[in-house]
């Protein structure tokens, strides 16, 4: 579904990413790993959009989508979140995703009858599958930390993704949180056939849910193999695990 084929990014003199090569096939929950600043959130960010790679290919269906803007890439079925919650936190729960799934259906608000009334079912939908059914009318900012990135998924699934980028979904959580956080985010993956890629510090947490996993270390892409080659890999041990 995905492959990033030697992507390199600087600013300025700084090579936050130079050789990422990364693979995801479909229905895969794919973790990136990798110390504080190996470059994880950058290549996600190439990944999306927001950043446009110095040279290297990202190929999302067959396509090339490196020089593509953001909402583009979000329409051809990639949404992700980020690593600092990014709701609307005026407005409530229902609205952060009904407004997500009305831009998802391109439909203008003011058209034909007001934009309240439109995409109910989808954005319930959605509600009840991240777990908010009984916060639909809460203020988004008022919601407890975990509960915050749970509507952070709603808003991405709003978009109708094939793929969830997911940039440390756990940032900041208690274990419990992080738990329940997980298990809706494998069970997006088990129940929708969602694909999802995601990066994590929780090392236990990555190893539990990824089939796949990609190490990364001063923007380069050391491996990507499954969990226990990951595991058992001398060169990961002494770039990575061994230092921590
Ligand atoms: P990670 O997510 O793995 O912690 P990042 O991708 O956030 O790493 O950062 C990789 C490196 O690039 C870090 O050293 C960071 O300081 C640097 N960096 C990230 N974004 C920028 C930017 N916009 N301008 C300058 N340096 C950046
Ligand atoms: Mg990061």
């Amino acid at each position: 579904m995905l492959r990033v084929e030697g992507v390199h990014k600087s600013f300025d003199d700084f090579k936050a990413v130079s050789g990422a090569d990364l693979t995801v096939e479909a229905g895969q929950m794919v973790a990136v790993i990798g110390p504080n600043g190996a470059g994880k959130t950058t290549l996600f960010n190439l990944i999306t959009g927001q950043l446009k790679p110095d040279r290297g290919r990202i190929i999302f269906n067959d396509e090339e989508i490196g020089s593509l803007p953001p909402y583009e890439i979000c329409r051809k079925g990639i949404a992700r979140s980020f690593q600092i919650a990014n709701i609307f936190p005026r407005l409530t729960v229902f609205r952060n995703v009904q407004v997500s799934v009305l831009s998802q259906q391109r439909k203008s608000t003011r058209l034909f009858r007001p934009a309240r009334t439109m995409a109910l079912d989808e954005t319930r939908n959605i509600l009840e599958n991240v777990g908010l059914s009984d916060k639909t009318d809460t203020i988004a900012g008022a919601l407890a930390h975990g509960d915050q990135r749970a509507l952070e998924i709603a808003i991405a699934l709003g978009n109708n993704p094939q793929l969830l980028v997911l940039d440390e979904p756990t940032a900041g959580m208690s274990a419990e949180e992080t738990g329940t956080t997980m298990a809706l985010i494998r069970r997006l993956a088990d129940e929708q056939g969602l694909t999802i890629l995601f990066c994590e510090h929780d090392m236990e947490v990555v190893f539990n849910v990824a089939q796949s996993i990609m190490v990364m270390h001063q923007g380069i892409t050391i491996l990507q193999a499954g969990p226990e080659a990951v595991h058992n890999s001398r060169q990961v041990q002494e770039c990575y695990l061994g230092g921590a």
